[in-house]
């Protein structure tokens, strides 16, 4: 398994990198947020990212931001700043969890851990090809929605948010539900993040009626009638 670590401080990052080494993780260090990106995109891919937000050139959030609109590669941000987490976990950035200084090692390849096997669990859905109301599709194999043959490009979570909805249109899931399956079990952030997350998605989508809301419960992907046949 191949690791970023993304990290200015070496006093941070030579012991981190050794530890994840004996763990038999395969580390590349980059100390700039310019560095990172471009070791994001480049070979062998990795398959986590550890990103520190504090950095020389580009601040993480920034890096992030650039990994996310070309990668769906699980990102850990390495913090300082707990207060502005739910920026890092919501919207525009996207990560996938966060760990904030000083960190135990233990939980630290506990997370990675925990990350790699949700995104790797949610790379073999039950039904791949999903047609919703209105034109649209969802594929969960390569993770697109498209409308009459147009992908539509969503962050992560949205997708995951909608392919979620979409394993049984018409049925309401709750908010509960959605937040621990879309983001995960230990998500104790404010549930605001999900009416977030569901109004760019129907902004995306340009049909705000995909998802309805029920209220005081959650959501529910709206689900054609059934065509009654009147000619016979
Ligand atoms: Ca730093």
């Amino acid at each position: 398994m191949h690791v970023l670590l993304v990290e200015d401080d070496d006093a941070i990052a030579a012991p981190l990198g050794k530890g994840l080494e004996r763990q038999n993780f395969t580390v590349h260090r980059e100390s700039t947020g310019l560095g990172a990106v471009s070791a994001a995109a480049g070979t062998p891919s990795p398959n986590i990212i550890l990103l520190d937000l504090g950095l020389p050139d580009i601040d993480g959030y920034e890096v992030c931001r650039r990994i996310r609109s070309t990668s769906s590669v699980p990102i850990i941000v390495i913090t300082a700043r707990g207060e502005e987490i739910d920026r890092v976990l919501g919207l525009e950035l996207g990560a996938d969890d966060y760990m904030v200084k000083p960190f135990g090692f233990r939980e630290l390849v506990a997370r990675i851990n925990a990350v790699t096997r949700r995104v790797g669990a949610k790379d073999e859905p039950e039904e791949p090809i999903v047609p919703l109301s209105g034109g649209f599709v969802v594929d969960n194999r390569t993770r697109r929605l498209t409308r009459e043959g147009t992908e539509i490009v969503l962050t992560r979570k949205e997708f995951d948010l909608l392919a979620l909805l979409a394993t049984d249109p018409g049925a309401t899931f709750t908010r509960e539900e959605i937040l621990e399956q879309v983001w995960d079990s230990h998500w104790y952030g404010p549930t605001k993040t999900l009416d977030v997350h569901v109004a760019s998605l129907r902004k995306k989508v340009g049909d705000p009626d995909l998802v309805e809301t029920v209220r005081g419960v959650g959501f529910r992907l709206r689900a054609d009638e059934p065509v009654l046949r009147t000619d016979s």
